[in-house]
């Protein structure tokens, strides 16, 4: 199998901006303090690391910052997507609806729970799930449509449900409306809501790059659904006394730390999303390159700062364009994401005959240059540049060429 070129290059050593830079670096006095008393107060033996005080204070938290009534907190996004989709109780040939732009880890849930994944278009702009594709692929076998808030860009979620009433499995009802927000943790949706109010279920990712982190790990989910959270709650601690389940469980250190990461996250988001309206303003004039579109209203994240090269670069002169600023300015970008079906051997071979043609031409334009909330005004000035002199060099050698 080729090897996959989603960032380039593959090394971060020569580079002064990684290709993916991690959330974790801003962690405050405040973080400190909370690890400490966790460390200090687990050496009685009397007391330890049981997790349940800290966990179930983290999921009131998230449950009242969301405004949905029920969080339950997983050691991962990963594990907690696999366990909303495990509750579905898929049969074989239940089909579960995402976007083909997508990071593999909705698609690999999917598969992991019996089901078959049914992949549709990206709008042009967002590069969320287009409602209007989903109306293409929806079926008599859909059970649940996945909407994941691509890289920050949070997707109105009415659509899906309005779909979803009209289109009912037979047997199940209306398919339900799963939402990953691994990227838009804190966000608003277009009615106003919190990300995770909205759908029947959200799941969240603490992860290292994700926009607040607990130790690199952890992963949440919001439903209003409480036959939901009780088993969530089964299967992340071996079943209870009557269900399949195993542990799962956030640690306590992670927990206090996240309950520190929850109070700050409108400031972290907010000096992020200050960072990427920069750098949209500063690359205004260089025409060749589409932005990302302005949302305000922390209706946008920008977990990732996309930049689309024209048509005629798609591929090739994107490459290049990635490469110059790797190798010339010392400038890390990634490709988030391509479809996981062009690189994924299990995911091509459960996803078999679907293409998504405008999913991959998107994709073959797309480049995605470091960002992070901690980068100074100064500092994405320099990057602005960089990408405004790389443009130039790239449109100056294709036009000679
Ligand atoms: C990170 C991520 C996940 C998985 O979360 P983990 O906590 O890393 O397992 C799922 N979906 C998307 C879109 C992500 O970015």
């Amino acid at each position: 199998m080729p090897t996959d070129p989603a960032t380039v290059p593959s090394t971060d050593a020569v580079l002064r901006w990684p290709v993916e830079p991690a959330q974790g670096g801003w962690y405050t006095r405040a973080e400190r303090e909370a690890v400490r008393a966790v460390l200090a107060e687990s050496d009685d033996w009397h007391v330890g690391w049981k997790p349940a005080g800290y966990v179930g204070a983290f999921e009131d938290a998230f449950a009242g910052f969301t405004g949905s009534r029920f969080a339950v907190a997983f050691n991962s996004g990963g594990t907690a997507l696999e366990m909303l989709l495990h509750y579905l109780q898929l049969d074989p040939g239940d089909e579960v609806i995402s976007c083909a732009v997508n990071f593999v880890g909705p698609l690999i849930a999917i598969i992991g729970q019996g089901g078959k994944p049914i992949l549709a278009e990206p709008e042009p702009d967002t590069l969320n799930l287009d409602p209007t594709d989903v109306e293409r692929v929806i079926s008599r076998r859909t059970r649940a449509i996945l909407v994941t808030h691509w890289n920050g860009a949070v997707a109105d979620i009415r659509p899906f449900l309005d779909l979803a009433d009209r289109h009912p499995n037979p047997v199940h009802g209306a398919p339900l409306i799963i939402v990953d927000a691994a990227r838009a943790c804190g966000g608003r949706t277009p009615t106003g809501a919190r990300v995770g109010a909205e759908g029947w279920a959200t799941m969240f990712s603490f992860e290292s790059k994700k926009l607040m982190t607990t130790f690199g790990q952890g992963g949440m989910v919001t439903t209003d659904d409480q036959a939901l959270a009780e088993q969530l709650r089964w299967l992340r601690t071996y079943g209870g006394t009557e269900h399949w389940g195993t542990n799962q469980m956030m640690t306590k250190a992670q927990a206090a730390v996240g309950l520190v990461q929850l109070a700050r996250l409108d400031e972290m988001n907010d000096a992020r999303i200050a960072r990427a309206h920069q750098r949209t303003r500063g690359l205004a004039d260089t025409h060749e390159l589409t932005m990302p579109p302005v949302i305000d209203d922390r209706r946008h994240l920008y977990y990732r700062h996309n930049l689309l090269v024209p048509e005629a670069w798609a591929g090739e002169g994107r490459d290049e364009l990635m490469n110059t600023l790797a190798a010339e300015y010392g400038l890390g970008s990634i490709i988030n994401d391509r479809p996981p079906y062009l690189f994924h051997r299990l995911i091509r071979a459960h996803t078999a005959g679907q293409r998504c043609p405008r999913a991959e031409q998107l994709t073959a334009r797309l480049l995605c240059p470091c960002l992070h909330p901690r980068m100074s005004v100064a500092e994405e000035d320099e990057i602005t540049d960089a990408v405004r002199g790389a443009t130039a060099q790239i449109a100056r050698t294709r036009s000679t060429s």
